[in-house]
């Protein structure tokens, strides 16, 4: 969930306008999904991963609320991981027909090979929001 935080935010730091940073991004978190990445297929790793997860995107929003950034960079952050909070954190959403939906379009592998291409796209477009503030 921290890449659709991290795009999203520099979308929104592109896009300079925090309503359209938020749709905007909200629009390209589906296409997102369908970037291949790790996810365990044991219970404990799975929660082990959503925790720290949440907590990495919870510091990168915090850090684009008070930091020195432009509200569209929060906004665009924001509109990033919403559509998962939604649909994966809401147990009744989550087993929905739209939740499955979610859940079953998404390449998800348990190769922990696969934290890798995470950690590019994550690395990659920190690197980017660094150099473009
Ligand atoms: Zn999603």
């Amino acid at each position: 969930m921290l890449d659709h935080v991290l795009i999203g935010a520099l979308a929104g730091g592109m896009i300079q306008n925090s309503p359209t940073a938020f749709g905007f991004s909200t629009f390209i978190h589906l296409f997102l999904d369908k970037i291949p990445h790790y996810f365990p297929d044991k219970r404990w790793k799975e929660a082990l991963t959503i925790s720290i997860d949440l907590t990495l995107c919870t510091a990168a929003l915090s850090l684009f609320w008070y930091g020195p950034f432009s509200k569209s960079v929060f906004w665009g952050g924001l509109g990033g991981i919403w559509l998962d909070l939604l649909l994966v954190g809401i147990p009744p959403i989550f087993h929905s027909k739209l939740g499955q939906w979610h859940v079953h379009r998404q390449p998800h592998h348990a190769d922990e090979r696969y934290i890798w291409l995470d950690v590019a796209v994550i690395a990659t477009t920190t690197a980017i929001i660094y150099i473009l503030h």
